[in-house]
């Protein structure tokens, strides 16, 4: 098989399985359904009218016929009546051509028989009668022959039997016979019907297939703009415009583009600034170790560049671990257990063990009310959220305030009891316009507290608020991860507060 003939069937068998193909097959099915059901009725009712018409015109040809046959065979030959009527002369108006007359005497005998009817039919008719009990009501039978020829009404008979009486009794039989349809009329609506449906399909399915594919063109849109959007373009939009359901595809398609890419952008500026944030005390340890290197030095210059390299292989450790939480929260790696717990129990271990750190820092630790706060938590987890915040205070109020304050606490917030935490220090507080971000990665509200660069100036001081900026975005995440969340108060120049709340156990 030739590949140009593989790719011709390839299509074609695309093209049935397309929703274009056959959503037009099932228009089309359901139109054949409608069509049929149509004719079928049409056909019936005109099968019904030509019935009653034709009763209708057999009837009204026996009472004209009656009178004529009244005196036939009773009266002396002469008389007037006395003749058998001799319609060559009075025409096909009285006796259509495909009709046929019967006139049967009482004794059986038939007296006058004009058309085709059959011999057979006469004494069946005559047998009906009988049976029907000899009404003097004319009466119609209707001939039904059998098979496909029963479709086709122009094979099928209606028979009229009419009792003849003079003034007195009944004189004889009058059978008139006539085709329900003449002239094929039923026939001619027939093939009217199927023309008429056959070119209402035809049109129905060229139109549905036209509509199928305009409907289906923003699919192919859609389907050709995403297929060209790669990983590395994905500020392209579809921006479809319309207002019916496959614009709101496409709206839809948009805003997952739209989130996509702020987790890639996230994503790119988290390795650059992980990047950054590791390059800078990996050059501050190489310049050191360089210098230390140059020529023979003091033990006490060795010291010296052995603190700056300890203390930098600190900060990146730390560094390190903060990634690697940051990785296996977005992993979705994390395993948690969660277990119940009391939140003043942790927090009072926290400040127990940063005791020391404080009074180094020359800050002092108060704390507050600590009640019991009942809530379902990982020990680990929440240690590690309150050290952070613990921790900050301490590391920003160090500079300018001197007191830390922590307390416990439950508060009933749209009647559920809500377990909270406050951390509260006197230090710089942050400004307002930083809060929001906050609890950002890398995010750090005074820039020149970051890592100088590789110029070694920093003092010991500002060793102590080195940061990577990613202690409350692991601290929010957490607290998110226990279903509550951590809020920020601050005033610049008074302080800051950082508050914990967790949903707490009833
Ligand atoms: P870092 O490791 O730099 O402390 P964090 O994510 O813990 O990173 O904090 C982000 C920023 O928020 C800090 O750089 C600091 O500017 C600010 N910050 C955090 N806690 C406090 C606080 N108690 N007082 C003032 N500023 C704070």
């Amino acid at each position: 098989m030739t590949a140009r003939l593989k790719k011709a069937l390839l299509r074609l068998r695309l093209f049935f399985k397309s929703i274009r193909f056959r959503l037009t097959l099932w228009t089309a099915a359901i139109l054949v359904v409608i069509l049929l059901a149509f004719s079928i009725f049409v056909y019936y009712r005109q099968t019904q009218y030509l019935l009653v018409d034709r009763r209708a015109q057999l009837q009204e040809q026996a009472q004209q016929l009656s009178p004529l046959y009244r005196y036939v065979g009773m009266a002396e030959p002469g008389l007037p009546g006395a003749q058998i009527p001799d319609f060559t002369s009075v025409g096909s108006q009285v006796l259509p051509a495909g009709e046929s007359l019967v006139f049967i005497v009482p004794n059986g005998s038939t007296l006058q028989k004009i058309g085709g009817i059959s011999d057979g039919a006469i004494q069946t008719l005559l047998q009906l009668w009988v049976n029907a009990g000899q009404t003097s009501d004319p009466l119609t039978y209707e001939s039904s022959p059998v098979g496909l020829a029963s479709l086709n009404l122009q094979n099928r008979i209606l028979y009229l039997v009419s009792p003849v009486f003079d003034e007195r009794r009944q004189v004889g039989l009058l059978i008139l016979s006539s085709p329900i349809d003449p002239r094929n009329q039923l026939h001619t609506l027939l093939v009217t019907l199927l023309l008429a449906s056959l070119g209402t399909l035809a049109i129905a399915l060229l139109g549905g297939y036209w509509l199928a594919a305009r409907a289906m063109a923003p699919v192919h849109t859609i389907t050709r703009a995403a297929r060209s959007i790669s990983e590395t373009d994905l500020n392209r939009r579809l921006n479809l415009g319309s207002q019916d359901e496959l614009g709101e595809l496409a709206d839809t398609f948009d805003a997952m583009l739209e989130r996509l890419q702020a987790a890639f952008d996230r994503q790119r500026q988290f390795t650059a600034d992980a990047s950054h944030e590791l390059r800078t005390p990996l050059t501050i340890v190489s310049l050191e170790a360089d210098q230390a290197l140059a020529r023979r030095r003091s033990i006490e210059e060795y010291e010296r560049t052995l603190t700056v390299i300890k203390s930098e292989n600190k900060y990146m450790s730390r560094l390190v671990n903060d990634l690697l939480t940051l990785a296996r929260m977005d992993a979705g790696t994390t395993q948690m257990k969660f277990e119940p717990l009391d939140l003043s129990d942790l927090a009072l271990d926290v400040i127990d063990r940063l005791n020391s750190i404080a009074s180094r820092a020359g800050v002092e630790l108060h704390v507050g009310d600590f009640p019991v706060v009942n809530v379902n938590g990982d020990t680990q987890y929440l240690t590690q959220l309150i050290t952070n915040l613990v921790e900050n205070a301490i590391k920003y109020a160090g500079g300018r305030g001197h007191h830390v304050r922590v307390e416990t606490g439950v508060r009933t917030v749209a009647g559920q009891p809500v377990g909270w935490m406050q951390v509260e220090d006197d230090g710089p507080g942050i400004p307002a316009e930083h809060l929001p971000f906050l609890f950002d990665r890398f995010y750090r509200v005074d820039k020149s507290r970051t890592r100088q660069q590789e110029d070694g100036l920093e003092s010991d001081q500002d060793k102590e608020l080195e940061g990577s900026g990613l202690g409350l975005s692991i601290v929010q995440w957490i607290a998110q991860a226990h279903g509550g969340q951590v809020v920020a108060y601050s005033e610049v120049g008074k302080g800051s507060t950082f508050e914990l709340q967790l949903p707490c156990l009833k």
